[in-house]
């Protein structure tokens, strides 16, 4: 954790931390903005950003990205996997913890030093599921 003057605990900061702790949808920043507002009617959407970039750096808050997709962000900053629904974007927790023995075994084969890994299932939502697709989405899904 850093002890850079510019990454204290601010009281606004403290403010997004809580309001990203309580949601458990994994908000983009603009989700996040309209819930601080709420109690903090003067904070612009640049300064949400800026504190959430922040707070991933402190280690708080984890950052999820995809490539391409919206930028994500997750109170919870323990390693957990995720599942992305790749029509709406909805991101949920996977219901298992995470595999240490799998970087274990990539440094024994690669040479790396691994530090840590990331991932991502991908597949369609409870609701998605049910939309009409297009037929060779729905062959891909089937
Ligand atoms: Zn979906
Ligand atoms: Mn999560």
């Amino acid at each position: 954790m850093s002890t850079e003057p510019g990454l204290r605990m601010t009281p606004q900061r403290k403010v997004i931390l809580q309001a990203l702790r309580k949601l458990r949808t994994h908000p983009s920043a603009d989700e996040i903005y309209a819930v601080v507002r709420k109690r903090l009617p003067r904070i612009s959407l640049g300064t949400v950003y800026r504190n959430l970039e922040i707070l991933s750096e402190l280690g708080e808050i984890q950052k999820i990205e995809s490539g391409g997709a919206l930028r994500r962000f997750d109170g919870n900053p323990e390693n957990h996997y995720h599942i992305r629904c790749t029509c709406c974007g909805k991101v949920v927790d996977a219901p298992f913890a995470v595999m240490p023995h799998m970087e274990e075994k990539i440094d024994g084969a690669t040479g790396f030093v691994v530090f840590g890994h990331h991932l991502e299932f991908l597949g369609l939502c409870p609701e998605c599921r049910e939309k009409p697709i297009s037929p060779g989405l729905r062959r891909l899904t089937r």
